[in-house]
């Protein structure tokens, strides 16, 4: 199996992946429970483990290490999220973020909550 490196694909990953992250950081309750804090919290710990770019990863562990995921509420983890990514930002020498414009850049498309989902 060929070991070479794919920038193209591996970029394409990471703008999925981030995407995944700031969309359910933006949906995530404005007051959630215990039980959906320590669901945030887990799928952050696990997406970090199962990232499947090895060194991205590996970096990110770490980065996690030091900026442990805030799950007090939406602002706190779309606040985390933004904060996390501009440290991969910076360390790929990329512009760093405003995290002010974080609600105008992601939306998911879909509705606040389940009544309006199914109508
Ligand atoms: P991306 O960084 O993918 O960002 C996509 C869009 O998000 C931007 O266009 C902008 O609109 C918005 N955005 C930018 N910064 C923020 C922010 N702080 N908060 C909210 N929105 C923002 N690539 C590597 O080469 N090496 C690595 O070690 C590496 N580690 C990664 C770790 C993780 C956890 C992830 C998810 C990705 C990683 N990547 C890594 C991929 C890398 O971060 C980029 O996704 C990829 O290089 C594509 O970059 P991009 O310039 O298209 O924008």
């Amino acid at each position: 199996m060929s070991k070479m490196v794919n920038e193209t694909l591996k970029a394409e990953l990471g703008r999925s992946a981030w995407r995944l992250l700031h969309t359910m950081a933006g949906k995530f309750p404005v007051e959630p429970t215990v039980d959906e804090q320590e669901a945030m919290r887990d799928f952050v710990y696990l997406f970090a483990r199962l990232y499947p770019c090895g060194d991205c990863a590996r970096h990110f562990k770490v980065v996690l290490e030091a900026n442990p995921p805030d799950v007090t509420t939406r602002e706190t983890i779309s606040n985390w999220a933004c904060k996390v990514h501009n440290v991969v930002n910076e360390r790929l020498k990329k512009p760093i973020f405003d995290c002010a414009k974080l609600a105008e850049t992601w939306k998911c498309g879909c509705a606040e909550n389940e009544e309006e989902a199914s109508s």
